[in-house]
């Protein structure tokens, strides 16, 4: 049973209290009670043990007093008075045993009340009355006396007294309750005394723990203030010097990720957050998300030494921001407050604006608008004067998404957009968003077709018009469903230029191209074949070094190839295209100049690049069917113009007679159009051309 109740006291787990003024507390409270209570019991068995020792002194003073009157009443004679004192005695509920003695130790009196105390007798009146002074024993009994009766200085005899432990043992716990009971109160009262002293005392450092606690969870940095002269004091003056430092160093991180380091305008980050806390301050408030992109800026960036370049975007940085401001005081709403509209940039030539506040869908678009045109004015620069060609996307918060990434996300959207729209500005629409994820499946479809090798080259017959007969073709992309429907080129070459698949499937078009004219001229019917080359095939870095592999794999003669480079993109960088076209050329492959005229610097381009063929643009021709004058005059030109240069011409688009009997009577060498064919599958061409030499060996026959 025991056993059991001490295994469950350890089993019993002690709160320990957590707080440093708690434990203080107790531990003094403990201090206080533990000595108090020593401080009782010492006082208790000292006022204990003094108490007897002075009753003991008191009942002696008492027997020897008694003796004195009982000798006198003895030598008297006085036997009655005698035994009514001793009666007296005796009937005191603290003594036991009175008894008289001669001075031989003879009985002259006993009166015995209790017999407990007789062992305290032995040998005790001998040893008073030899002695002749009094003899004391003490037991757990009592306490006995014997007290010689002296009389003239004689010894007459013995008196003898056996007291109770009563009348010694003074009931010291009573007689020091009062004191206990104050000291007691005392202590009771100190308890909450300490503790609030404690308390008090640690008060300081309770402020420190509470403000420490407060930063851990995420609480705004501030300083705290104690003024206690001692430890606490300067813990508190240290602790607000390491917040400040952390606040500094808070705020540095904060500047390198949220600052643009070139510009010092926010940064993507920072512009998102902005949105983001505008939507959930007030989720149903107009605002627009303005996204700008400099594309004349991204194409010079790259010919600029990277301080320079630095500079220029520092530049444009300032003339955006100042753009910004002054339209947001124009379109500004009066109840807009101080929410004004924040610039950031968002990337190399990408900035953006948040405007806050709008009263409606058009004053959102008017603002990006102003800032546009006013980004798009020209734009002074070291002495020059530079077109940043900006063009700008604009999405509503609430409307076109209910947080930053998805606003943002759409006015990027609007930008891809506005690159084509004649005002460089466009708003988000659904619709817009539909034909985004149209062109992801397509161009989810067409990476499938690429690994499917659905691509294939058509061929268009260009015919010699010296000969009349079928001695060129240009290879034309027709991508080939599985089900055999065809698609053109007009809807796949625009989302390939976008999302880099041109590369590859240029390739594709090129091996297969050069493959079949490879195949053509070894089977006796050698045609040159004409490909269309893009921009971004062009600008690559390995382009020429890539055609001139395709060629040497195929077999083929290199001047059984010819490369169509529109004017855009052979004026790109004229010195660059130089410097690709000279291998190729070198190797006997033949430029050709594609559709001619359509562009703003024909001419210039003739001057700057080695072309061999210049072909005419379908536009011409048709003009010329209308009878237009001006486009009969510009044909004129252009063919003057190639036989001073020593150039072939190609025309295109030749669809009626009269177009190539105009051609051919003007000196024009090629005529390609759906008069001498549409482009057509490798099989049916080969098939175009055994029909072609068919003939001509009937010819021949018959001739
Ligand atoms: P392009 O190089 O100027 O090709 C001539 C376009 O005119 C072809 O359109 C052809 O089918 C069309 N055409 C030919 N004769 C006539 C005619 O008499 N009347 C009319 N109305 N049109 C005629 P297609 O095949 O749709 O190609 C369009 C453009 O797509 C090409 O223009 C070329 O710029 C591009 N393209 C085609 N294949 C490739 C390719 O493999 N690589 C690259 N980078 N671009 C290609
Ligand atoms: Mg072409
Ligand atoms: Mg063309």
């Amino acid at each position: 049973m025991l056993h059991r109740w001490i295994q469950g006291l350890a089993s019993l787990k002690l709160r320990r209290p957590r707080s440093l003024a708690s434990r203080a507390a107790l531990l003094t409270t403990t201090f206080v009670v533990v000595t108090a209570a020593l401080c009782a019991t010492t006082l208790l068995i000292g006022a204990h043990r003094e108490s007897a020792r002075h009753q003991i002194a008191v009942l002696s003073d008492l027997t020897i007093h008694a003796a004195t009157q009982w000798g006198g009443l003895i030598e008297e004679g006085r036997r009655d008075e005698l035994d009514r004192v001793v009666g007296r005695v005796i009937a005191r509920a603290t003594v036991m045993q009175v008894s008289l003695h001669d001075a031989h130790g003879g009985v002259l009196t006993e009166r015995v009340d209790d017999r407990r105390g007789a062992a305290l007798l032995e040998g005790l009146e001998q040893r008073a009355r030899e002695s002749g002074e009094i003899a004391i024993a003490r037991s757990g009994e009592g306490v006995a006396f014997a007290a010689p009766m002296m009389r003239a200085g004689r010894m007459i005899g013995v008196g003898l007294i056996v007291w109770t432990p009563d009348a010694y043992r003074l009931n010291a716990f009573v007689a020091l309750a009062p004191f206990l009971l104050i000291a007691a109160g005392l202590v009771l009262i100190s308890i909450p005394l300490t503790a609030i002293l404690v308390r008090r005392a640690a008060a300081p450092l309770h402020a420190l723990t509470a403000q420490a606690e407060r930063i851990a969870s995420g609480a705004e940095l501030a300083p705290i203030e104690i003024v206690s002269h001692d430890e606490f004091q300067t813990l508190a003056t240290a602790f607000n010097r390491m917040t400040a430092r952390l606040d500094e160093s808070l705020r540095r991180i904060q500047d390198i990720a949220f600052i643009d380091p070139i510009t010092q305008l926010p940064n993507q980050d920072r512009f998102a957050r902005e949105i983001d806390f505008a939507l959930l301050q007030d989720g149903s408030e107009l605002g627009a998300v303005a996204v700008f992109e400099l594309q004349r800026i991204a194409k010079l960036r790259p010919t600029l030494e990277s301080n320079a370049a630095r500079d220029l975007t520092r530049a444009i940085a300032t003339h955006f921001a100042e753009a910004t401001r002054a339209v947001d005081k124009l379109v500004a709403p009066a109840h807009r407050g101080d929410r004004r509209a924040l610039a950031a940039r968002l990337g190399a030539d990408e900035f953006g604006v948040f405007a806050p506040r709008l009263a409606s869908a058009t004053d959102a678009a008017r603002f990006a608008q102003h800032v546009n045109a006013a980004l798009n004015r020209p734009f002074e620069w070291r002495g020059h004067k530079l077109a940043l060609g900006a063009s700008c996307g604009v999405a509503l918060t609430p409307r076109d998404g209910g947080d930053a990434g998805a606003v943002i996300r759409r006015a990027r959207l609007a930008l891809g957009a506005a690159h084509a729209s004649p005002a460089r500005v466009r708003l988000f629409t659904p619709a817009l968003d539909r034909e985004v994820n149209a062109r992801l499946n397509l161009e989810r479809e067409m990476r499938g077709a690429l690994e499917r090798n659905e691509f294939r080259a058509f061929f268009q017959p260009k015919l010699n018009l010296a000969t009349g007969r079928i001695e060129a073709c240009e290879a034309l992309a027709r991508w080939v469903r599985p089900d055999r429907t065809i698609i053109g080129p007009a809807r796949f070459i625009p989302v390939a230029e976008e999302n880099g698949l041109i590369g590859p499937l240029s390739e594709a078009i090129m091996r297969e191209a050069c493959w079949k004219a490879a195949a053509w001229a070894r089977a006796g019917q050698p045609v040159k074949v004409a490909v269309n080359v893009s921009a971004l095939q062009f600008r690559g870095e390995r382009f020429a070094e890539g055609v001139l592999r395709i060629i040497e794999h195929a077999g083929l003669s290199p001047d059984q190839l010819e490369l169509e480079i529109t004017e855009t993109v052979a004026l790109e960088d004229p010195e660059r295209a130089a410097r690709t076209i000279r291998p190729l050329r070198d190797a006997g492959v033949r430029l050709a100049i594609d559709d001619f005229g359509c562009g703003h610097s024909s001419l210039s381009v003739l001057s700057k690049l080695p072309f061999d063929v210049i072909k005419i643009d379908q536009q011409f021709i048709r003009a010329l069917s209308r009878g237009d004058r001006q486009a009969v005059a510009i044909i004129e030109m252009i063919l003057a113009l190639a036989s001073a240069l020593g150039m072939e011409v190609v025309a295109e688009g030749i669809e009626r007679r009269e177009e190539m009997d105009f051609m051919r009577a003007h000196g024009c060498h090629w005529a390609q159009g759906f008069l001498s064919g549409a482009a057509v599958s490798a099989h049916e061409f080969t098939e175009l051309l055994r029909r072609q030499a068919s003939e001509e060996i009937a010819a021949e026959d018959a001739a």
